[in-house]
């Protein structure tokens, strides 16, 4: 984990990840991985939501760049816990609730699945052989337990960009657009510290 970062350079390392390695493929998806991250930022963009979730939005996947097993593949056995990496990248810097957003985003699928009928249809080949790796459904007992976050919404809108956010050949905004509402998100998060 990089140490040297602060608020002031935080964003242009996240930009540096991303042209650097944004062209990997995502997940045997057809698309790259940048391009589904712009593609599940654009369409909450699209769809009038606020910029904490734009931004968690865009970075969901962040912790497939960092991970020290490099990416996945559709032979993995075992999941390599992207959330996971991806929230501790972002939590010295972010709001608790781009992070939950991110640290859930896994999670979240598994709860869509047991709580919506309709949602496991829906999930991309790819999505559902994770899901395998990443414990199936939630129990009864999981999904009550997840419902006490107090971030469940966002990290449920987020969720659906995700799912939705791989379309081949689908038009986004570019990454430079979101560059000021990261910055603004991370700067009133530092503000909110440190006022
Ligand atoms: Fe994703």
């Amino acid at each position: 984990m990089k140490n040297n970062l602060t608020s002031q350079n935080v964003v242009s390392f996240i930009k540096d990840i991303f042209e650097r390695r944004g062209a990997e493929e995502y997940l045997g998806e057809r698309v790259t991985i940048a391009e589904h991250m712009l593609q599940a930022a654009t369409l909450a963009e699209k769809e009038g939501c606020n910029e904490t979730i734009i931004v968690a939005a865009l970075l969901h996947d962040i912790g497939h760049f960092t991970s020290e097993f490099g990416s996945f593949s559709m032979n993995d056995e075992v999941d390599k816990l992207h959330e996971d990496a991806g929230a501790k990248i972002l939590e010295r810097f972010f709001p608790k609730q781009v992070v939950d957003c991110v640290k859930f985003h896994v999670s979240a699928k598994r709860y869509l699945c047991a709580k919506d009928p309709d949602y496991f249809s829906k999930l991309s080949d790819a999505s559902i052989h994770s899901l395998k790796l990443q414990g199936g459904s939630m129990s009864k007992e999981e999904t009550t337990q997840f419902e006490k976050n107090p971030n469940l919404d966002p990290i449920i809108k987020v969720r659906y960009f995700d799912d939705a956010g791989k379309e081949e050949g689908m038009k986004t905004l570019g990454f430079d657009y979101f560059i000021p509402m990261i910055e603004r998100v991370v700067e009133n998060h530092a503000n909110s510290i440190n006022p």
